[in-house]
């Protein structure tokens, strides 16, 4: 058994993003210090770390200089290159494994690897060339969403497309040969499964949580979500058949649709904490980010039971900002609300500006409050 990582030692984080600054609040709280290594300067994450250094992924000088000078390195930027990790891992150790990362950054090979596991999936089809493509709209003849293997997130790189006859000249925008074509699910909802496994292979897993996604960015997350038993009881093992599968250390989220039935299918997996996972925060008495934080330090998890009987999560985009600057204000004066903003300059449509979280005695109070406090927030912008 490795020798736990302990307080005051120093986590490097590669990425700057605002996962790696809700991260480094809570290694802060727990007493170690975080380093971040990203390819800008004046980042979210590295506005509350101890040390910024900025350098491009590729630079594996830098990487490995990096990784000499922390005792345990984790990510929070999905698409870090597998050459950045291998080069970190010569020096101390990266959690989740670089092959996590690398196999969840492919659409391709992530479906490849569930499916190994038996994880249940929406009907879906690899394309690489042309001739797949044909065969597709005879697999696809109704509606189907096609996405890139790579570089997709928040809807970038996914086209719907209403027939068969459609994929093609689809495909033609995407700009990438390779892809995947999945059907459309006509889903009962969204939900997703924050879990974490440890070093010593325990897990914890958080109670399901509802999403609702706008333009295919996650909109609002709301705890618990309203399923049956069973179905939180699948989506708990799907969940748990993941993390061992891959044999993660650290938080991963396994994003799923609910079926009419209640059965459910796998969307995706992001081995980090989640967006859908912020409520954590300040519902649950660990948070993911503390999870995190545990689990690649060799500390035992923490508990995922919630505090709050439930919550509502609404995100923040740069849209609220049309009308100028927020009233921060009008959200702050809601009883029980929590505002989390990224340090951000430039708020532009469709980029996470932050989040507000509102615990509540049921989730259609919470939901409601925190929706009626993001609109307060946009309709009483003093114009920019
Ligand atoms: P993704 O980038 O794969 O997470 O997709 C973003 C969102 O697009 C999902 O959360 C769904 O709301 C929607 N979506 C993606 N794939 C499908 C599908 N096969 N059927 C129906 N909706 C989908």
């Amino acid at each position: 058994m490795t020798a736990p990582i302990l307080p005051g030692a120093e986590i490097g984080v590669l990425g700057g993003g605002q996962l790696g600054r809700m991260f480094t609040f809570a290694a802060a709280r727990l007493g170690y210090r975080v380093a971040v290594l990203a390819p800008d300067d004046d980042t979210p994450a590295g506005q509350v770390s101890c040390r910024e250094i900025r350098a491009p992924y590729e630079d594996l000088e830098t990487v490995g200089r990096f990784a000499r000078s922390v005792s345990v390195i984790t990510f929070e930027f999905e698409n870090v290159p597998e050459a950045t990790t291998d080069a970190a891992a010569q020096y101390c150790p990266v959690r989740p494994a670089g092959s996590v990362l690398a196999t969840t950054q492919d659409r391709i090979q992530e479906k490849a690897a569930l499916r190994r596991l038996g994880i249940p999936l929406p009907k879906y089809a690899v394309i690489e060339r042309d001739t797949d493509v044909a065969a597709a709209a005879v697999t696809f003849p109704g509606k189907s969403v096609l996405k890139t293997a790579r570089w997709g997130y928040d809807g970038k790189g996914q086209r719907t497309v209403a027939s068969g006859a459609g994929i093609a000249a689809a495909w033609k925008t995407l700009n990438s040969a390779r892809a995947v074509v999945e059907e459309y699910v006509p889903f009962r909802g969204e939900i997703s499964v924050v879990g974490v496994r440890g070093v010593d292979g325990a897990i914890a897993l958080y109670e399901p949580v509802a999403n609702r996604h706008a333009n295919h960015i996650l909109d609002v997350s709301i705890y618990p979500a309203p399923v049956s038993t069973s179905t939180r009881n699948a989506a708990h093992e799907i969940a748990r058949a993941v993390l061992e599968g891959l044999q993660v250390i650290g938080v991963l989220c396994v994003e799923m649709f609910e079926l009419q039935d209640g059965s459910l299918v796998v969307n995706e997996i992001a081995p980090r904490p989640h967006n859908s996972g912020h409520l954590t925060i300040d519902a649950h008495v660990c948070s993911q980010f503390e999870q995190q934080v545990r689990a690649v330090c060799g500390l035992p998890l923490g508990s995922t039971a919630a505090h709050a009987r439930a919550a509502a999560m609404a995100n923040l985009l740069g849209d609220v900002w049309s009308k100028g600057e927020p009233d921060w204000s009008a959200a702050l004066a809601t009883p029980g609300l929590q505002l989390h903003l990224y340090g951000k300059e430039g708020p532009q449509i469709g980029r996470k500006m932050g989040h507000m979280t509102v615990p509540g005695a049921d989730s259609a109070t919470a939901e409601r409050v925190v929706l009626a406090s993001r609109e307060a927030l946009a309709s009483h912008g003093s114009p920019a």
